[in-house]
């Protein structure tokens, strides 16, 4: 029996369960209030050049993650990493998607119908013509669509509100805590820096990544991106993103000692960067309704805590849909 789904929100969690339930044969609408995919993988603009704002790369945990993102034709990349006092540092494997990290929700949801700019702003079960439904309306309350299914897979905070029909499960998201995350980007003539990559114990740092050594990335400007750590992002939360960038550009400028001339920057303020639960559920799924969610908010936290969430709830859908149809 072929559903009708709407996901909401096209970060890799949305992706992830929209190509599942496309590939067994239901009509997926992926909804998404962005320009583009990704969520928090998502990448800018800066002059002539772009980068990734979000989760930089992947560092898989478990076996079955690494295989996966081989499968979706990730590359590695082996970069020069040092500490922020210029010490060597060995790292794990990194897997990138490219020409940006974005690139792999845009393949997953390749035979979904995609659509964006599109904020959702409520989600509710309705009697259609005597049938059981969800309804789904913009933050305008115009309505988007009738579905048989709805998942939501936006950041813990903005999914409490959307989750309103079950009180349980939007209970569960307002608990989850989440962090704050500021990152300045910037473009230089060559920096001519001596690492890829800058990690480890810094007053306001997190790590510093040169963009443009990763694989299948090019431009003439080497162009950095400064993740600041959760704690002075907090402490920052209200600072403008001017005030932001020169702080970290003079930080990055005595951790890499290079004569850093910064043609252009941007900051970005992601108020809702990563999520940690006390909750052990690694998806929610009301089977009444038809509503349910997934993200890194339940499972683990991160990348791949997202990719485990929706492939759960993938697995539980496609079992009682089957079990109706038995
Ligand atoms: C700067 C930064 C660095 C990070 N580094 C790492 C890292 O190194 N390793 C790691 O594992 N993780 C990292 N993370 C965390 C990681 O990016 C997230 O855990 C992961 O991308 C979450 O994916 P998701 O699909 O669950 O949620 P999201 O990517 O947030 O996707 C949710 C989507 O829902 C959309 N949305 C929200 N509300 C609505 C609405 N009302 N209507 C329509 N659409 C809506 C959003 O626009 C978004 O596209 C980092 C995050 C940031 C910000």
């Amino acid at each position: 029996m072929q559903e009708q789904v709407a996901i909401i929100g096209a970060g890799l969690a949305g992706a992830t369960l929209a190509q599942r339930l496309s590939k067994a044969g239901h009509q997926v609408t992926v909804l998404e209030k962005s320009r583009g995919t990704g969520g928090r993988m998502a990448a800018c603009r800066l002059g002539h050049h772009s980068a990734d704002l979000g989760a930089p790369w992947f560092v898989p945990r478990s076996p079955v993650f690494t295989d996966w993102l081989q499968r979706q034709g990730l590359h590695q990349w082996s970069p020069t990493i040092q500490d922020f006092s210029g010490n060597p540092v060995t790292s794990r494997q990194i897997w990138l998607a490219s020409p940006r990290q974005s690139a792999l929700t845009r393949q997953l949801l390749e035979h979904c119908n995609l659509i964006t700019e599109t904020r959702v702003g409520s989600v509710w079960p309705e009697l259609e013509n005597g049938v059981q439904r969800i309804v789904v309306r913009t933050d305008h309350d115009q309505i988007i669509g009738y579905y048989d299914k709805v998942i939501v897979t936006a950041p813990a905070q903005q999914a409490a509100s959307l989750l309103d029909a079950i009180p349980r499960f939007s209970g569960i998201a307002a608990r989850a805590s989440t962090q704050a995350c500021w990152v300045t980007v910037i473009s230089t003539r060559q920096s001519h820096s001596a690492a890829d990559i800058y990690c480890g114990d810094h007053p306001m740092l997190q790590r510093c990544i040169r963009d443009n050594s990763k694989p299948q990335r090019d431009g003439e400007n080497d162009v950095w991106v400064l993740e600041a750590n959760s704690d002075w992002s907090q402490q920052m939360i209200d600072a403008s993103p001017e005030d932001v960038a020169q702080a970290l550009i003079n930080s990055f400028r005595e951790v890499s000692g290079a004569g850093l001339k910064v043609d252009n920057y941007r900051s970005h303020r992601w108020l809702l960067a990563r999520h940690s639960n006390d909750t052990e559920l690694t998806h929610l799924w009301d089977q009444d309704t038809g509503i349910g969610a997934c993200g890194d908010w339940l499972a683990e936290a991160g990348l791949e805590g997202s990719w485990i969430s929706a492939n759960s709830l993938a697995e539980q859908m496609l079992s009682e849909i089957k079990e109706t149809v038995e």
